[in-house]
């Protein structure tokens, strides 16, 4: 059986109905992913790799860990910590805005529950994946045992998958975010960033410019997302830009690019092409910015999935 480790935080979500009702749910973007990876490709192992504390809310949490048949090995309760949270609301025209609470959560701790002989059994693993969202809510101070246990899982054959997923607020200046991203690309057999994500921080603007900054990195697999315009891979040396149908009805695009992760690494996993794996993955992505919220009903998603041939 094929085996992904995500790691990195999920929070709880808590999102404005009306003036006087919150819809409490969860999302993260390394368990976002996690869970249209599984729901793609169920003989996938899939593990989340975090910490939660011992409160109700972080048992509900691991529940609807299980519920969407997700490994919880790795899933760990700290003694006084509790999970991170946000507060999301739409206003009349769309826009979303967004207040957190993550500066002390569980999911901060995570490097520290992760022994020896975890990290072991990490290096049976096939691909384990971190993103710029874990890279900055891990604590400072377990930056330097992070880089050692994924350059360890990288000698012992793992494939290491990151996506920058640039949050400016999480990182203290860019200074310190592009020290991080250098030793994660320099580690990485496989990045999928978005156009996006890299312009702040590398004044790069478009798909080639992307392609361009990471050509000092050998980097296997290089997966750039540009929105509805186009997906353009890299791998071996061969460019391939992939067409993309623009959803008409875009309801909601928070997760898109998770759902996108997801599905294409599981698609991967399971011995599809470049080609196959970013279709359904655009598919799944496609599928997921017609609902609200981060994580839509599965029944929704996987009817949208059963259209999708691989
Ligand atoms: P992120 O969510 O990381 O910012 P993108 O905005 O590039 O990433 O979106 C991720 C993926 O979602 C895209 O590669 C594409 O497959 C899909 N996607 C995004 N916007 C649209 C859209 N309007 N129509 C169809 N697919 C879309």
């Amino acid at each position: 059986m094929k085996n992904i480790y995500f790691l990195g935080e999920c929070m709880v979500e808590l999102r404005a109905m009306s003036e006087a009702t919150l819809h409490q749910s969860f999302a993260g973007d390394v368990y976002n992913s996690a869970v249209y990876l599984k729901r793609s490709f169920a003989q996938i192992s899939t593990s989340v790799v975090t910490a939660l504390g011992q409160d109700n809310l972080s048992k509900k949490m691991l529940e609807r860990f299980e519920s969407e048949q997700l490994d919880t090995q790795f899933v760990f309760a700290h003694d006084t910590k509790v999970p991170g949270m946000y507060y999301i609301e739409t206003d009349e025209h769309g826009e979303r805005s967004f207040i957190y609470w993550r500066s002390d959560a569980a999911a901060k701790k995570i490097v520290d529950f992760l022994t020896p002989d975890l990290v072991e059994q990490l290096s049976q693993g096939d691909m384990f994946f971190f993103s710029g969202i874990s890279l900055a809510v891990i604590e400072e101070g377990a930056r330097e045992r992070f880089w050692q246990i994924v350059t360890q899982l990288k000698n012992a054959g793992v494939k290491i998958v990151f996506d920058p997923n640039y949050r400016a607020r999480l990182w203290k200046n860019t200074e310190e975010t592009k020290a991080q991203y250098h030793l994660a690309f320099s580690v990485a057999d496989i990045t999928l960033p978005g156009v996006e994500d890299l312009t702040t921080l590398y004044n790069v603007h478009n798909v080639d410019a992307v392609i361009e900054y990471l050509q000092k990195y050998k980097i296997e697999e290089i997966v750039v997302k540009n929105g509805p315009a186009s997906v353009v891979t890299k791998h071996d040396n061969t460019l391939q830009s992939h067409t993309i149908i623009p959803v008409k009805n875009v309801v909601d695009t928070t997760s898109a690019g998770d759902a996108f992760n997801g599905v294409y690494l599981g698609a991967r996993l399971s011995g599809c092409t470049i080609e196959n794996a970013v279709q359904l993955a655009a598919k799944a992505a496609g599928a997921v910015i017609q609902q609200p919220g981060a994580i839509v009903p599965k029944d929704i998603f996987q009817l949208a999935m059963a259209e999708a041939a691989i």
